[in-house]
């Protein structure tokens, strides 16, 4: 989508106002993206009619082009229909909370159903009882122990001998006699949607009385995830959805789809195997992840707002020749701390999101700091000219900024980098090789 957008985004920048026409082509662009994400058609159609009333209703803002303002308005629309705040599971104020977990075979029931067990009992404090109620196939019940295991929670099961209800029903009994606070079900699933599990389901929801019904839907299943959540929840009235295999080329279609028509709210998203693959789902980042750009919108802003492009362009140009000296790297650094938190400006960059979690703020504006006085310290000649950097002036540059003359070498060798990967540098943006280097 990201492609696509920045395409058209262009086409219509520099204009005077919105009109019908330019925004027609940009809203073209983004209806044929979300239906190549797999979006379900009826889910676009409305999705594109609502972000038309609004745009031709709504004033541009002063600080933004009308191009950034559709984008906007798509963004936010898209949050709406993820939903505005974050859900989580509904707790009792006192007593067991129950959660089934219910779905098609192999979405990953078994394997979300120990996330959730780990997430609460790590981040809610919560004592935890899961239970096997998938009774048919062995194997499920020894995944869900060897699972239980790893993450050192109770597993209860009675075995394949007794049925799923009565299974349910004695383990009700011991998370009583054990004060226990959360008990999850694992249910059996079904290739596909039959009369005698959904009964069996049934069955269970009244007996247990659950507070939350968590359907768990594969993100990768594509079109048909719409009918089975669907089918669902006319049967048993889902409360929330888990998003499980994220990690896949899935970009968030099939669970804008389901969340739509559903219009139950998605509580986890999991993306990958490992028990520590699940995330509470978040909408404003599921919003960017679809559209693929991160928070484009404000970062046009904030970058017109802080970055000197003046300076950049200096220091691009210097970088370029191969002279970049201590002063680019100076300005560089100005720039940064104009930014603000560089973790935050990462995030807002598309593709720089993983990148972005592995900096250390804090650590960064230390660094900044000391770097700083470093070069503080240096004459003007000594800043212009890295290369006359020797043991004398580099001692003496170290006890004017109080640090070991290691830290010297280690600013040299920036400047080294940076005039190496001179290629990689292009016009007006920040180097984030260098930023890097800097942790
Ligand atoms: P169930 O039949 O619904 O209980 O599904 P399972 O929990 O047994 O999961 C089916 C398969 O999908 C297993 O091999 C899991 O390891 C795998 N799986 C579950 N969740 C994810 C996920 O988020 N990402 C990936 N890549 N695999 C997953
Ligand atoms: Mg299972």
């Amino acid at each position: 989508l990201s492609d696509r957008l920045s395409k058209a985004f262009k086409n219509i920048s520099g204009q005077g106002k919105l009109t019908e026409k330019n925004m027609n082509e940009m809203l073209k662009e983004v209806r044929m993206s979300l239906l190549e994400a797999d979006v379900n058609y009826t889910v676009v159609k409305d999705f594109i009619a609502n972000v038309k009333e609004k745009a031709m209703g709504q004033e541009v803002m002063d600080s933004l082009n009308p191009g950034q303002m559709v984008v906007k308005i798509v963004r936010d629309e898209l949050q709406t229909l993820l939903g505005t705040s974050d859900a989580r599971i509904n707790f009792k104020k006192t007593g067991i909370t129950t959660v089934m977990m219910v779905g098609l075979q192999g979405t990953g029931k078994t394997t979300a159903s120990a996330k959730i067990a780990k997430y609460c009992k790590e981040k809610l404090a919560k004592r935890v009882l899961l239970v096997a109620c998938d009774v048919i196939r062995p194997a499920a019940i020894e995944q869900l122990k060897t699972l239980g295991k790893s993450i050192d929670v109770e597993v209860y099961s009675l075995g394949t001998e007794v049925g799923a209800l009565q299974t349910a029903r004695k383990a009700m009994d011991y998370a009583k006699d054990r004060q226990k606070d959360l008990v999850i079900f694992d249910t059996a699933g079904r290739l596909h949607i039959d009369d005698e599990l959904m009964k069996e389901l049934q069955d269970m929801k009244s007996y247990v009385g659950p507070d939350d019904i968590l359907l768990t839907v594969d993100a990768m299943t594509g079109q048909d995830i719409v009918t089975v959540a669907k089918e669902f929840n006319d049967q048993l009235s889902i409360t929330g959805l888990v998003v499980t295999k994220m990690d896949g080329d899935a970009r968030g279609g099939g669970l804008l789809s389901v969340r739509s028509i559903t219009n139950v709210p998605v509580l986890f998203v999991s993306s990958g195997e490992k028990v520590e693959d699940l995330e509470a789902f978040h909408p404003d980042r599921m919003a960017n992840r679809i559209l693929g750009m991160g928070d484009v919108v404000s970062l046009v802003e904030q970058a017109e707002e802080k970055l000197d492009m003046e300076i950049q362009k200096q220091t691009a140009k210097n970088l370029m020749s191969g002279t970049f000296n201590f002063n680019d790297l100076l300005n560089q650094y100005d720039e940064i701390t104009k930014m603000g938190s560089m973790q935050k400006m990462l995030k807002m960059i598309p593709g720089m999101n993983k990148m972005a979690q592995n900096v250390d703020d804090e650590l960064m504006n230390k660094n900044l700091k000391k770097s700083r006085a470093i070069i503080q310290s240096m004459t003007p000649y000594e800043r212009e000219n890295p290369g006359c950097l020797k043991a004398s002036r580099k001692n003496r540059i170290a006890k004017g900024a109080g640090v070991k003359v290691m830290e010297i070498n280690k600013l040299i060798n920036q400047i080294e980098q940076m005039q190496s990967v001179s290629k990689m540098m292009k016009n007006g943006v920040p180097n984030m090789n260098a930023l890097q280097n800097m942790q």
